[in-house]
């Protein structure tokens, strides 16, 4: 691996081993602070997000190297109508490595096939923002000791919450998991990631619709947003934007030791009151982000680069190139017009595939 576009390109090893670089530099910066002197990463943000471009930033500076970047598309050339693709290109002359923010979808593929050096999914639109599992992960390590046996509660917007499908999808090569699933029934985790990650590997969970009833078997409260550019209707965001707050008098019922989590930024889905708890750990999962993020880059520069258009010829027999088109709005062949709609089986028998970019699933 060279790029890091999905957490399922991580193997279980690797994950455990950039959990131990990051406790490595937390307990020894000092020999982590040359470690990228004389390297450049880009942070290539076509859409805002200052909190993950400045960890980014941040984890490289410390080890010793130095940033550029862009943080809006506006301000790149991208707003002239150039291409991700050739953005990528132009970048590889004067970078060593990418960490790239896109509001499409599959954006991060189309980049990884463009570049020789790695690139890194800073998040692309509502698909997978892989550094804030890893986040998540190293968080949750530092503070139970372990990634097993574990009740974890994840609260908020199950539906449309990108770091709530990665959250599960990791979670699932783990062994002694449980979710408890609390959200309203409108925000409900998909039927897709039912099927295809807690059923298919046997997972247990359950789905309840208040923080109190769930609260204490939980090892994990994970709380996440609910975003008002998610909802069509207004009125709907504004009716259920209050209705999974956590403050003090739901923690009652808590174990002692509980890990309350939040992506963050938060926008009243903690009551400030919970700050001081000792089980509140979102803030420390920021500076874990940093941490993490440094182990990746260290990681990935110092592999060998596999240009992503390589792919070997008996896989590209299962590909569909230009016979099957992806129609998700948000997938990236929707805004770039000269990019191969590529699709792979999934079921060749029954003739379900699935976009390369987006992975939109599509009957034939
Ligand atoms: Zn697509």
């Amino acid at each position: 691996m060279s790029n890091l576009i999905d957490i399922l390109d991580l193997s279980v090893e690797e994950i455990d081993g950039l959990i131990s670089v990051a406790n490595d530099i937390i307990e020894n910066p000092g020999k982590y602070a040359k470690a990228c002197e004389g390297k450049i990463l880009a942070t290539l943000f076509f859409e805002p997000s200052t909190r993950t471009r400045l960890s980014f930033e941040s984890a490289m500076l410390s080890l010793g190297g130095s940033v550029l970047g862009f943080s809006e598309a506006g301000s790149s050339s991208t707003a002239k109508g150039e291409s991700c693709a050739d953005t990528i290109r132009t970048v590889n002359c004067y970078a060593d490595i990418i960490a790239m923010r896109h509001p499409k979808e599959g954006a991060p593929v189309v980049a990884a096939k463009a570049s020789h050096i790695p690139i890194i999914n800073a998040g692309d639109g509502g698909h997978f923002h892989p550094t804030q599992t890893l986040t998540d992960l190293l968080t949750i390590s530092r503070h139970k000791g372990r990634l097993n046996d574990l009740t974890i509660g994840i609260c908020g917007d199950l539906k449309f919450g990108r770091t709530v499908h990665s959250l599960i999808a990791a979670f699932a090569r783990y062994t002694g998991i449980k979710f408890v699933l609390i959200s309203p029934e409108e925000l409900c985790v998909p039927e897709y990631v039912k099927t295809e990650t807690l059923d298919k590997k046997g997972i247990p969970y359950k789905e309840v619709r208040t923080l109190e009833e769930a609260m204490p078997e939980l090892d994990i409260l994970y709380m996440t947003r609910i975003q008002r550019e998610r909802f069509a209707d207004p009125a709907e965001y504004e009716r259920l934007k209050n209705s999974f707050v956590l403050d003090l008098p739901k923690l009652e019922n808590a174990k002692p030791d509980l890990c309350i989590m939040h992506p963050l930024p938060r926008v009243n889905e903690i009551s400030t009151k919970v700050d001081n708890d000792p089980r509140a750990c979102y803030f420390d999962q920021a500076l874990c982000g940093k941490y993490i993020r440094m182990a990746l880059i260290l990681k990935l520069l110092a592999e060998t680069p596999m240009l992503l258009s390589e792919v070997p010829e008996t896989e590209q027999e299962e590909m569909l190139i230009n016979k099957v088109f992806c129609e998700n709005p948000r997938c990236i062949t929707s805004v770039e017009q000269e990019i191969d709609h590529i699709f792979h089986y999934t079921d060749k028998e029954n003739g379900i595939c699935r976009c390369a970019y987006c992975e939109a699933q599509k009957k034939i």
